[in-house]
Parts: C-alpha cells; structure tokens; sequence
C-alpha cells in the first residue's frame, strides 16, 4: 500500500501534534515529507523533531512527489493557503474552524471541485470516546429517547496563546471550542433546529468571546445546551443528559461520571427528606430498588480513524466522515451567532 506524501503548513501547537501523534498512528497510510513554518524557530522545532523543513511555501507547494497538505495555522489564513494547496494539485486537509466565514468556504470549494482534489476538515472531536459514548446512548437509548443534551468545557485559564484574543484571525471560542461543540451535537442529531440563543462572554475584556451559552430546540423536541467557558475554576461535567428512562453524568475526557436507570414503571411514593430548613418528598432521592446503575458501555469508533478515511477517500473515492456540507452547516450557524453579536 502505498503512503500518500504529506506536507504540513503551520509547525505550532496543532501542526507539531499531528506530525508527532495522530500522523503516526495511521503511518501505514499517511507519511510525513517536510514542514514550513512562517517562523524560523519553527521550522528549527520541525528539524529538531526529525522532519525536513522547507525554506518558503512556493517550495513546498512545488516539490512534485507532495500529494497532501495539513494547514495548522491561525483561522484567517485557512482560505489562502487552501486555495495555493489546491491549485498546486494537492489534497487538502485543514484544521478547524475551517475558515472565517461560509463566503471564504465556498471559495474553497469552488476551487476543490474545479481541481477535482479533496479538502477534507479536521473535525477531530467526532471521534472522543465521550462523544462516541453519548452517541451510544442516544442512538442504542438504554435510557430511552435521551429529550435534553448538556455538552460543556470549561478551564480557568482565559483565552490562550496569541492570535486567538483577535477577531482579524478568527480568534474567540466561539469559533474555536465552539466549532467541535456544534459540529458534534449537529452530527448526532438528525434534525433541523427549530429555536436558538447564544449569550457570547466577554467578561475578560477580549475583542473576541471567551466563551458562551448556546440553547437550542430541535424539531425532534430535543434541546441542548452547548457551553464553553474559560473562568471555570470549579466545573460542571463534561455531559449531562437525560432519558425518560434514566440520567447519565460524564465528568470528564477520562470517562469518569455515573449513568442511572429506572428499574420499574410505577415508582412508589418517595419519603420526604429534610432540606435545608424545609422537607421535600419531590427532591428526594428515588428509592434504591426502583434504580440500577449501568456500567459504562464500551465505545470503539464505529469509523475509520480521520486519516485512514482520509487515505480511503482520496485513493478509494470513499464518502469522507467530515463531510463539508456539514461543516458548512455548522460555520453558517457559527456566522449567524458572531453577527448577532454582544447581548
Ligand atoms: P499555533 O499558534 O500554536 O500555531 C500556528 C503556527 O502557524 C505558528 O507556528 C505560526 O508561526 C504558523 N503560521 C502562521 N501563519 C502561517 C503561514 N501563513 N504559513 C505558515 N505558517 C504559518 O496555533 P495552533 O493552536 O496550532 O492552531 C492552529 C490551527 O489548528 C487553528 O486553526 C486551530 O483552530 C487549530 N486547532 C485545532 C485543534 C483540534 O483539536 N482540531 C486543536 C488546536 C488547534
């Protein structure tokens, strides 16, 4: 099997985890041939890291035997450097959020179709086990239909590194948590929204968001609420969702958290319990026979890895995971929230 040639553009935090992690787990399929890095001392940590660096992108883009390009640079300069990509005759694999807007996108595609190459988005968080495993439950529903979704990520941190605290680079977390948020709930539920409110934070004093609350009603009756937050010193779980059937807690990546089934259709009157300064029979805890705790399913991608689809698509002319009218489904919706603006 013959590896397609890789070259990767933007040599930063992302660049150097695929040439270093994600890449090799797929090496039979996928090989790295050089880097470029804008920044000299990036190109240096690329060699340091035993890959070959060029000296400008018109090099990279015109050594013959590269048949894909990886842009990991900052979201303003997806557009361009996809378009160079392309019209030099490579495969384009961009990192995410694809691009500043469905116009720059559309651009992108437009010249995909004409060159007839691939450009596939790194949506990569379609395939976290927290993820896979919430999708279990909504689409195998042990807890019957699951009818509220709560999908968070919080650190205390503020908004990191540079040039996301600038809008001119498409920085905020909107368009950086918040693309994997979206692009994950718009992929499990197959149904269009019929109702949404984002309050965008700015409660650092960014130009851009550093963080938000999403609600929004699906015309299946489902309703979710998408959170990022980044002055979360203590947090709430990673996902909360509910079933008539039942609740499930995942706390966090490593999969901790607890998920809750009712045992019985007719659930005996609850004894009140003393709270606070009061009692309540409606708050307390359902009686223990009348639950069970189930034990976290195993979750295992029911897909190929991103560059084993990647590779199948481009050699086999496989339908892509990612496919770009969802990814455009969900920058549109992104857009429409960034033009709404500050509540
Ligand atoms: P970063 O700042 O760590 O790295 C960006 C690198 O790109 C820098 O080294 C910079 O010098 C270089 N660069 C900038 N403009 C360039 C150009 N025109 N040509 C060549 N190099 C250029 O940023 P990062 O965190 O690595 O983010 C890069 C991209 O990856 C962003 O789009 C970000 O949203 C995405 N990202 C995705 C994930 C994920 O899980 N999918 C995680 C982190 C970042």
């Amino acid at each position: 099997m013959k590896q397609l040639q890789f070259a990767i553009i933007g040599y930063g935090g992302m660049g150097s985890y695929h040439a270093t992690t994600i890449m090799p787990q797929s090496q039979e399929l996928v090989a790295i041939k050089g880097v470029y890095d804008l920044l000299p001392e990036r190109n240096e940590a690329a060699k340091a890291d035993g890959f070959f660096a060029y000296g400008s992108l018109q090099e990279l883009l015109a050594d013959e035997k590269i048949e894909a390009v990886l842009i990991a640079t900052p979201n303003d300069s997806h557009k361009d450097l996809a378009i160079a990509a392309l019209k030099a005759g490579k495969h384009v694999v961009c990192e995410k959020p694809v691009a500043m807007n469905t116009a720059e996108l559309d651009e992108i595609l437009a010249v995909a179709e004409s060159v007839e190459k691939v450009f596939m988005v790194h949506q990569n968080r379609r395939w976290d086990p927290d993820f896979l495993l919430i999708r279990k439950l909504y689409q195998e529903k042990p807890l019957g239909d699951l009818f509220q979704i709560e999908s968070r990520v919080q650190g205390a941190n503020g908004i990191p590194g540079d040039w996301r605290h600038l809008k001119k680079h498409g920085g905020g977390m909107l368009l950086d948590w918040g693309v994997h948020l979206f692009d994950q709930l718009l992929f499990l539920i197959d149904s269009p929204i019929k109702y949404i409110h984002t309050d965008l934070s700015y409660i650092l004093g960014d130009e851009v968001d550093d963080g938000f609350h999403s609600y929004l009603t699906f015309e299946n009756g489902v309703k979710v609420i998408i959170e990022v937050g980044t002055t979360n010193y203590v947090t709430l779980p990673r996902w909360y969702v509910k079933g008539l059937n039942g609740t499930a807690k995942i706390s966090d990546w490593a999969l901790n958290g607890e998920i809750i089934r009712r045992t019985q259709q007719e659930i005996a009157a609850p004894k009140p319990i003393q709270a606070g300064v009061g009692l309540t029979k409606t708050m307390a805890p359902p009686q223990e026979e009348a639950t069970e705790k189930l034990a976290f399913p195993k979750v295992e991608s029911p897909y190929p890895s991103f560059y084993a689809n990647f590779y199948d698509v481009v050699v086999h002319n496989a339908a892509p995971i990612v496919k770009n009218s969802e990814v455009r489904r969900v920058l549109s919706l992104l857009e429409s929230i960034l033009a709404a603006g500050k509540d």
